[in-house]
């Protein structure tokens, strides 16, 4: 049986790779020159700029992912490391007792207790309970669904999940308590303007920084050493050994349909390739609205379609510098605030900023040298993808000038910066949207909504179309890179199911 997949980014590599395991034939469509999607690094000079990956869920063996990765890719060979702070947030108005006006969120969890403890022993009862929060978050094991499709499971199994009423309380409980619900509840104003500040000024479930911070205690989500490209190339190399196969620039145009069966592709130069299965892991809404002209739809669907369901994770804007001078001492991740507020040419307005010191990883830059990043979230892609698309000379123009602002505050506030440049370069909304396709250039396809852990409204199938699946980090809300795995996998087990296969992997 043949089996088509859109896109060579995490998750359609994963989706070849289960497959391949589970004894299909499967080729892999993608329209880049290269694989890995948005989970991508370029070399420029004696650089390598990083598309922006910080972490990887399951790096680990105390996160269930760690089986799921283990499964394709040699863990234990994959040098990893957990910095010591998560990042460092510097403050406007307010101080520490000692005076600092950086706030540290340290990654081992008895440093932050006693750190946050010293900077405000008012707020010992607080601390505590966040703390003891996220030891139980440590300590609950996880329901096997990350492994198996629910809607595979048999109901005797289904029935054990009875376990698990401890652990959904628990995230009931926890869910609703943002960053500025718990900023709330302290005393010491600088502690409070840290956390209102953890997403630069967003108020967002709080689970989204201690969940990861749980797990970077346990070492299992770290930083993959050499960064995304290397990590991406070990999941290329291991589809390719199982005997699948990969077309760049091949871009998709439309799925090929009859009866309401999906038959193959038909791709931008009107080549037509038959199979058995397609699996689009491309962009949601290209999938959905133009490959498939929008013909298997239902409410939820339409819902999501026009962002009222969920909203389209934000996109960035991102500067990065290859600089002839080492960095000692200096945050790997620092936001701190503007003089004055910068408006980027696409009407937001920022008060901060964020630079990432690649310090710690010596394979981007030559010794002596670093590579430093500053990114900006913005929720108006459209601006730069319409201009780019009707007048590229403009959109060079602005997008450059916007750079040299940001250079010049990094100038400032790091010092000996502009003249040590050796590389430059500037990635807007449009260029994640056009290397990748991703609706409105979304880093991580939907926003996650006020309810974490409702269950998501994106399925693997469509209503009304048969030997179609979609996976994708558009799957669940948040999305990122376990999604990526976990939708590929949760796929290629239903394809198993529906053709009466087995899955590739003892579970
Ligand atoms: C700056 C930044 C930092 C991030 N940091 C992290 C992090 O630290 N940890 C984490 O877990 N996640 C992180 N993420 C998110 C993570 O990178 C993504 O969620 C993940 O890579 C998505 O993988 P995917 O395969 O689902 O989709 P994509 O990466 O979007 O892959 C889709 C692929 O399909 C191809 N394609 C699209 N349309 C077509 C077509 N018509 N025909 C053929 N091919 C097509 C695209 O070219 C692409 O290769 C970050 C994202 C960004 C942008």
């Amino acid at each position: 049986m043949n089996i088509s997949i859109i896109g060579a980014g995490v998750s359609g590599l994963a989706a070849g790779c289960y497959l391949q395991m589970s004894g299909f034939q499967s080729k892999i469509f993608e329209r880049h020159t290269s694989y890995g999607g948005l989970c991508t690094s370029w070399k420029k000079g004696e650089y390598t700029f990083e598309s922006g990956f910080q972490w990887l869920l399951g790096s680990g063996p105390a996160n269930p992912f760690y089986q799921l990765w283990s499964e394709l890719l040699d863990m234990k060979a994959i040098p990893f490391i957990t910095h010591e702070s998560r990042m460092d947030i510097e403050v406007r108005h307010t101080q520490s007792l000692k005076g600092e006006k950086v706030f540290r969120l340290y990654t081992n969890i008895n440093k932050l207790r006693d750190y946050l403890i010293e900077t405000s022993p008012e707020d010992q009862l607080v601390i505590e309970k966040l703390i003891r929060s996220l030891r139980q978050m440590q300590s609950y094991e996880i329901p096997p669904m990350i492994k198996k499709v629910p809607k595979l499971l048999p109901l005797k199994e289904k029935i054990k999940y009875i376990r698990f009423l401890p652990l959904l309380c628990f995230l009931n409980r926890v869910k609703k308590e943002t960053n500025y619900t718990f900023a709330r509840k302290l005393k010491s104003p600088f502690l409070r303007e840290a956390f209102e500040l953890l997403f630069d000024g967003d108020e967002l479930p709080l689970m989204i920084v201690t969940m990861p911070l749980a797990y970077n205690d346990l070492q299992a989500a770290g930083y993959p050493i050499g960064g995304a490209s290397l990590f991406v190339s070990r999941l290329k190399d291991k589809y390719l050994s199982l005997g699948g196969q990969i077309r760049y620039n091949s871009t998709v145009r439309k799925v090929l349909l009859k009866n309401d069966r999906a038959t193959g592709i038909q791709l931008e130069n009107g080549e037509e390739i038959q199979s058995d299965i397609v699996i689009s892991a491309a962009d949601w809404h290209f999938t959905v609205f133009q490959a498939l002209n929008g013909l298997y739809v239902n409410k939820t669907i339409r819902d999501l379609g026009s962002q009222e369901r969920l909203k389209v994770y934000y996109s960035l804007f991102i500067v990065s510098l290859g600089i002839r001078r080492t960095f000692e001492g200096e945050s790997h991740f620092l936001r701190f605030p503007l003089d004055q507020d910068l408006v980027s040419p696409d009407s937001t307005s920022y008060s901060r900023l964020e630079a990432h010191v690649y310090n710690y990883d010596p394979t981007l830059a030559p010794q002596g040298k670093t590579v430093v990043s500053v990114s900006f979230y913005t929720r108006n892609a459209d601006f730069w993808i319409t201009l780019r698309e009707t007048d590229r000379v403009r959109y060079n123009k602005i997008k450059n000038e916007f750079a040299e602002e940001i250079i010049d505050i990094m100038e400032k506030k790091f010092g000996r910066i502009k003249e040590f440049i050796d590389e430059a370069d500037v990635a807007t909304p449009a260029t994640l949207y056009s290397y990748t396709n991703n609706w409105k250039g979304s880093a991580q396809g939907w926003l996650p909504g006020k309810n974490l852990i409702a269950r998501s409204p994106v399925e693997y199938t469509l209503p009304g179309l048969k030997n179609f699946y979609y996976t994708g980090h558009w799957c669940i809300p948040g999305g990122g890179l376990p999604v990526a795995i976990k939708s590929a996998r949760d796929v290629v087990q239903i394809i198993c199911y529906d053709t009466k296969q087995g899955f590739g992997i003892d579970q």
